[in-house]
C-alpha cells in the first residue's frame, strides 16, 4: 500500500520524554547519508492520501541527526501505517481487525470457515486480523459481513468450499445468535412466548394473544387517563372480566392473580416488561408511579365493533373514579378478589358477582 505524503502540511515536533510510549532513539543506517546514526524520533503531523481518502494525524519518524533526512525505518512506519489504516477504515467503515475477529469468533467461526463464507482466502482473514488493509473488494465483504442476514445468504447459497455438516453448524450458528441477540423485538416476543397461552379456565377461555393485548393496551392508555400502571392491572381486569361475564370469554387470555392491592395479571412484571417496549408503549414518571404513554393510534382491526365498546365502556368506567385509590378500593369489594386466597389465580367464573352495573356493554 502506498501512501503520499502531501507536501506543505508537515511540521517536525519533537517527540516529548515518554509521550508516545515509543523509544526516543532508534539506532539505524540513514537511507540518505549511509551513516550509522543515533536518530532521534519526530512526530509529524501530516496528511496522507489513503485510496483518494485524506487522512490526517500524527506520525513519528526517526529523523537523521547528521543530514536531517527521515529515515525509513520499518518498525516505526508499521506504527504509522496501522495509525493511517485504521483512520481510512474508520473513515470509510471498514470493520478494524479487533472487530473482524470479534466477528467471527460470535458465530464460533475458525478463521478457514470465516474465510470460506466469505469467498476468499484464509490467509487474507489472516492478514486482515493481523491489520492490513483489505482489498477494495475484500472491504465490501467484511462490511457486509457485519449483517448476519448477509451470512445467511452467503451460507444458503454457496460457501461451496465447507462440508455439508460445516455448514450446517455455521448456519445454526448464525440462526441462534439471532435470537440472543438484544433485539428488542424478538426479547419481547420471547417474553409474551413466556406467558401461557391455552384455553382453560384460568385464562377466561381465551388463548392469551400478544398483538391483541398490546393494542387493547395501545387504546386504553390514549382513552384512561393517568394509566398508572396499578391502574393498568385493574382496568385490564374489569375488561376482562366483564368480557367474561357477559360472553363467556375474556378479552385477553391474560390470567390474574390476587395481589394485596387487589386483582393484577398473573406475571404482571412479565406482561408490562413485554408490552412496554418504548414503541408502541413507554413510561413516563409522574409523582411516585409511572404513567403508561401510547405512542401511536391503536389497530382496532382486531376487534369487533362490541369489543371496542367494550374498551370504551371500560375506559369510561376507569376515568368515572377521580384516584387510583379509589379504584382500588372499588376493586377491593368485588367477591373475585375477596374470595380469592393471596396469590392465587381468580377464577374467572367468580366475574358474575362482578359488581359493576356501569360496565354493560
Ligand atoms: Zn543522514
Amino acid at each position: 500500500m502506498r501512501f503520499f505524503p502531501r507536501s506543505g502540511t508537515q511540521a517536525f515536533v519533537p517527540v516529548s520524554k515518554g509521550g508516545v510510549g515509543l523509544s526516543e532513539v532508534v539506532h539505524t543506517v540513514c537511507d540518505a547519508c549511509y551513516e550509522e546514526v543515533d536518530a532521534p524520533l519526530s512526530m509529524v503531523r501530516e496528511t496522507v492520501d489513503i485510496r483518494g481518502v485524506p487522512i490526517t494525524d500524527e506520525f513519528v519518524y526517526p529523523v537523521c541527526p547528521s543530514c536531517g533526512n527521515r529515515i525509513g525505518h520499518a518498525a516505526t512506519m508499521d506504527r504509522n501505517f496501522a495509525k493511517m489504516y485504521g483512520a481510512y477504515r474508520e473513515a470509510a467503515g471498514i470493520p478494524q481487525p479487533d472487530e473482524i475477529v470479534a466477528l467471527r469468533r460470535r458465530y464460533g467461526f475458525s478463521q478457514r470457515v470465516f474465510a470460506a463464507v466469505l469467498g476468499i482466502g484464509v490467509a487474507s482473514v489472516q492478514r486482515y486480523e493481523g491489520g492490513a488493509l483489505p482489498s477494495e473488494s475484500h472491504a465490501e465483504l467484511l462490511r457486509r459481513a457485519r449483517d448476519r442476514r448477509f451470512l445467511l445468504e452467503r451460507l444458503r447459497g454457496g460457501a461451496l468450499r465447507l462440508s455439508a455438516q460445516e455448514r450446517e453448524r455455521a448456519l445454526r450458528a448464525v440462526e441462534q445468535q439471532a435470537t440472543s441477540r438484544v433485539d428488542y423485538a424478538v426479547v419481547r416476543l420471547d417474553l409474551l412466548d413466556c406467558l401461557p397461552r391455552e384455553v382453560a379456565p384460568e385464562t377466561g377461555m381465551r388463548a392469551l394473544d400478544a398483538d391483541r393485548l398490546r393494542e387493547a393496551v395501545v387504546y386504553l392508555a390514549a382513552h384512561v387517563g393517568n394509566l398508572f400502571v396499578t391502574k393498568l392491572n385493574k382496568v385490564l381486569f374489569y375488561l376482562d372480566f366483564s368480557a367474561y361475564r357477559d360472553e363467556d370469554v375474556g378479552f385477553t387470555g391474560l390470567r390474574y392473580a390476587r395481589a394485596d392491592y387487589g386483582p393484577v395479571p398473573d406475571q404482571y412484571d412479565l406482561v408490562m416488561a413485554a408490552l412496554v417496549d418504548g414503541k408502541a408503549l413507554s413510561y413516563r414518571e409522574q409523582g411516585d408511579g409511572r404513567v403508561v404513554v401510547a405512542h401511536r393510534g391503536a389497530d382496532l382491526s382486531a376487534f369487533s365493533p362490541q369489543e371496542v365498546a367494550r374498551l370504551d365502556a371500560v375506559a369510561s368506567f376507569a376515568n368515572g373514579f377521580s384516584s387510583c385509590a379509589e379504584l382500588s378500593a372499588y376493586a377491593h369489594e368485588e367477591e373475585a378478589w375477596r374470595e380469592t386466597p393471596s396469590g392465587a389465580l381468580i377464577d374467572y367464573g367468580l366475574a358474575r358477582s362482578l359488581h359493576t352495573s356501569s360496565l354493560n356493554c
